[in-house]
């Protein structure tokens, strides 16, 4: 902090001076509870103006090296020569990009620079040995969509770090499902990466088109959570296909840590948590009310602090996940590993919408529940969640619709009843209309061979 980011960053730099804290009187994770925290809204601010652009990019510059370093460290980089001045290229001068991929905001972009590409290989090289990959026997599918975005380079690159064999597909927009499964006539892959919703549907495709899923030993699901009932309806898939004992992985990873977690194998494929890296950042679980830090294995919002990086640089970055059970430092019950795991069950705090469904006051709809029980209803192929104004009329009440797609042989008007019952019980909103779709129809409307991502929520109500 004292040779990087302070002097580095001009963000930090004005936090740390307003603070009136030096940088080096932060020396554990305790004292970080010193400095304010670093929101989203923080970094659309400093990307919308031009002079802030670069606020949170570490830059040095030969006067602040100068002002900072200690002695012995600007000797080496004089004595050092070209070589010197070449390591400081590596360390600092940004050669990479990817960006957040938020429904609600703009992208903000995430600059890496080569010493960050190495952490994150090493950080996904880490992650295939939790997963319990082999790289010299595993053929991996990448599905993820092939953009600027964390998950497809994450896979990538820890595929060149352990020389293990990665094909990408690019997703449903690149080589489409279909193509996708050609590869896996080609490959017969051991493993399968990519997103909880696109997974499923190309597995389930698989199954239509009689495509054998026999070397498939793991898959893991990244970008987004992985609602419980799904694992059960991917396995049922899997087993169609040929398949013998799979183990289902989650991951957790965002573009602000330029870094991804994962579970780790367990014979029920129950999960044990997200083992984190201890050498490369630091989480903290806050009350998100008060802002308070809280003790080991409480329920709490994950804050983060990268230790390694350079480029673009957050420290406290509230994360806007909630996790149930915190952070616990007990080794892990199914691989003994000793390192911090992060309980699997997370929200998003910014999923809560207020939705107008009486004419009194906003009703708070957490919709990740909602796509939570929807993903997990064993009858229930697909499903979207569509929010717009009664008559499309800005002044009228909100309308929740809910399109569902049932499984083959389910009645659908009893599935509907179904579907409401359970959303209102676990959310306690009912929606105004539950609708049948055919699985062709919702998948359009999905736009799971068109769009980058699936369209789950739609929001078509008129800005007021
Ligand atoms: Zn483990």
């Amino acid at each position: 902090m004292r040779e990087e980011l302070y002097p580095f960053s001009t963000h930090y730099r004005r936090v740390f001076d307003e603070a009136r804290l030096r940088p080096e009187q932060i020396r554990t994770v305790s004292d970080l509870a010193r400095l304010p925290f670093t929101t989203k809204q923080d970094l659309l601010r400093a990307q919308s103006s031009p002079e802030n652009r670069y606020d949170f990019v570490l830059r040095p510059s030969p006067d602040l090296i100068r002002a900072h370093w200690p002695f012995a460290r600007k000797l080496a980089l004089v004595l050092g020569g070209a070589r010197a001045r070449e390591l400081v290229r590596f360390q600092y001068t940004p050669n990479f990009l990817t960006f957040t991929t938020g429904r609600s905001s703009e992208p903000v972009g995430f600059a890496y620079t080569p010493f960050d590409l190495e952490v994150l290989r090493q950080a996904i090289a880490r992650m295939f040995d939790i997963a319990a990959l082999d790289p010299a026997r595993d053929r991996i599918v990448n599905l993820f969509p092939f953009a600027p975005h964390l998950a497809f380079w994450a896979v990538t690159l820890g595929g060149f770090e352990t020389g293990a064999l990665v094909v990408p597909s690019g997703g449903g927009k690149v080589m489409g499902t279909d193509g996708s499964l050609r590869l896996f006539e080609r490959l017969s892959p051991t493993v399968v990466v990519g997103t909880p919703g696109f997974t499923y549907h190309l597995l389930r495709r698989g199954n239509e088109l009689g495509i054998r899923f026999a070397n498939v030993r793991t898959v893991i699901l990244g970008a987004e959570k992985v609602p419980p009932g799904l694992k059960e309806k991917m396995l049922e898939c899997l087993k169609v296909g040929g398949a013998g004992d799979v183990r289902i992985l989650g991951t957790y990873g965002f573009t602000e840590a330029r870094m991804a977690w994962a579970e780790c194998p367990t014979p029920d494929n129950h999960s044990t948590g997200y083992h984190l890296h201890p050498d490369f950042s630091v989480f903290e679980v806050i009350d998100p009310k008060t802002g308070e830090v809280l003790p080991e294995g409480q329920d709490g919002e994950l804050v983060y602090t990268g230790i390694v990086g350079h480029g673009t640089s957050v420290l406290r970055y509230r994360t806007g996940d909630l996790v149930v059970g915190g952070i616990t430092w007990k080794p892990c019950p199914a691989c003994g590993r000793t390192l911090p795991r992060i309980g699997n069950e997370l929200r998003r705090v910014s999923e809560q919408h207020s939705l107008s469904l009486t004419k009194i006051k906003g009703t708070l709809v957490d919709l990740s529940v909602m796509g939570s029980v929807l993903a997990s209803m064993h009858d229930v192929e697909e499903w979207q969640v569509v929010l717009s104004k009664a008559n499309d009329d800005p002044l009228e009440l909100d309308q929740l619709e809910v399109r569902i797609a049932p499984r083959h042989g389910v009645d659908g008007r009893e599935l509907a009843e179904r579907v409401s019952r359970d959303l209102v019980n676990a959310t306690e909103v009912a929606p105004n209309k539950v609708t049948l779709r055919s699985l062709h129809e919702l998948l359009e409307e999905l736009g799971m061979e068109s769009a980058m991502k699936e369209k789950r929520f739609v929001d078509r109500r008129p800005k007021s």
